[in-house]
């Protein structure tokens, strides 16, 4: 090896950070323009029932368009959490979803549950319990409708301020529940000290999204642990058939995914759902 092997490869390192910066700084201004301009919208992701097939809710998932392509919020949420833009961007979700849900509910008799993403930068957001409960009762909606879904590692930043945020979200009434379970630590330490009512099982536990189902003892394990600290169950990435009657006979409570719909517009919700 060269000396100057070396150094070009420092220079590539160094242009593709250089790369990623300049990126992130477009979609970051991006961001700030679809704030400014109201671009963002919601899908709604149907959340159905294991037991009789009907929808029991929605996850409101974040988009926005540009030049006619839409954007993922697996790109844009890490660049709007770094630059804690996600505060703005998370108050516009809570209340267009909330707004959403008490147009539903007039309409609906079956009472739907709103869930709704939250990432642990929102929980740094100090009037984060007052505008969740102004929204609501704008909005008419009951608290107990809403369930602010975060992730293992949102519990473990800042752990203390965290917990108590958590704490008093569900003081307020709302449902709490932890999404993408499986795919970090899957600590049952997280299940008992926060104030946890539902487990999302993520998508890549599912039979489907494996090569091998040599996995399928460690769903099965997860189901068995979560179902005897009486605790809900949604299995996320329900894609065929396999996956759906493996969730059914684990006695998963409710399943979402690509076999039912993938997230959808309101007037496809409507149609479709209601
Ligand atoms: P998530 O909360 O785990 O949401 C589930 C993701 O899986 C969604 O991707 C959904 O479209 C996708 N999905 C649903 N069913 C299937 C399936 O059967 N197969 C497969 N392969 N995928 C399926 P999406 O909408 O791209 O969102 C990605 C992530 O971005 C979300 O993961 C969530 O962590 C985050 N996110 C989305 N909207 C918001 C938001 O409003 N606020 C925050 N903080 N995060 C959001
Ligand atoms: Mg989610
Ligand atoms: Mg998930
Ligand atoms: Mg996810």
């Amino acid at each position: 090896r060269s000396k100057s092997d070396g150094r070009s490869q420092f220079c590539f390192f160094e242009a593709k950070m250089q790369e990623t910066f300049l990126e992130n700084f477009l979609i970051e201004n991006q961001l700030r323009n679809a704030l400014t301009n109201n671009d963002f919208y919601l899908l709604y992701q149907p959340v159905i029932g294991s037991k009789n097939g009907k929808i029991t809710g929605v996850e409101a998932l974040i988009r926005f368009d540009i030049e006619g392509v839409i954007q993922r919020p697996d790109i844009f949420i890490p660049v709007a959490e770094k630059s804690r833009l996600i505060i703005d961007i998370g108050r516009w979700v809570i209340t267009e979803s909330v707004k959403q849900l008490s147009i539903w509910q007039i309409a609906q008799t079956a009472t739907l549950t709103m869930s709704i993403n939250l990432s642990s930068i929102q929980l740094t957001d100090e009037g984060l319990i007052d505008y969740i409960k102004s929204t609501l009762i704008t909005h008419n909606v009951l608290p107990s409708q809403i369930e602010f879904e975060l992730t293992e590692t949102a519990l473990l930043v800042e752990q203390e301020n965290s917990a108590k945020v958590i704490e008093n979200i569900s003081k307020l009434g709302c449902k709490i529940s932890l999404d993408d379970f499986g795919t970090g630590f899957s600590s049952i330490s997280h299940l008992h000290r926060f104030p946890i009512n539902t487990v999302k099982i993520d998508k890549s536990l599912m039979p489907s999204a494996l090569a091998k189902d040599n996995t399928k003892p460690f769903l099965t394990g997860l189901v068995v642990m979560i179902q005897s600290l009486d605790l809900g169950i949604v299995a996320e990435g329900i894609e065929t058939e396999v996956d759906f009657n493996l969730c059914i006979n684990l006695g998963v409570d409710k399943m979402q995914g690509y076999y039912f719909d993938k997230p959808l517009n309101v007037s496809e919700i409507e149609s479709n759902y209601l």
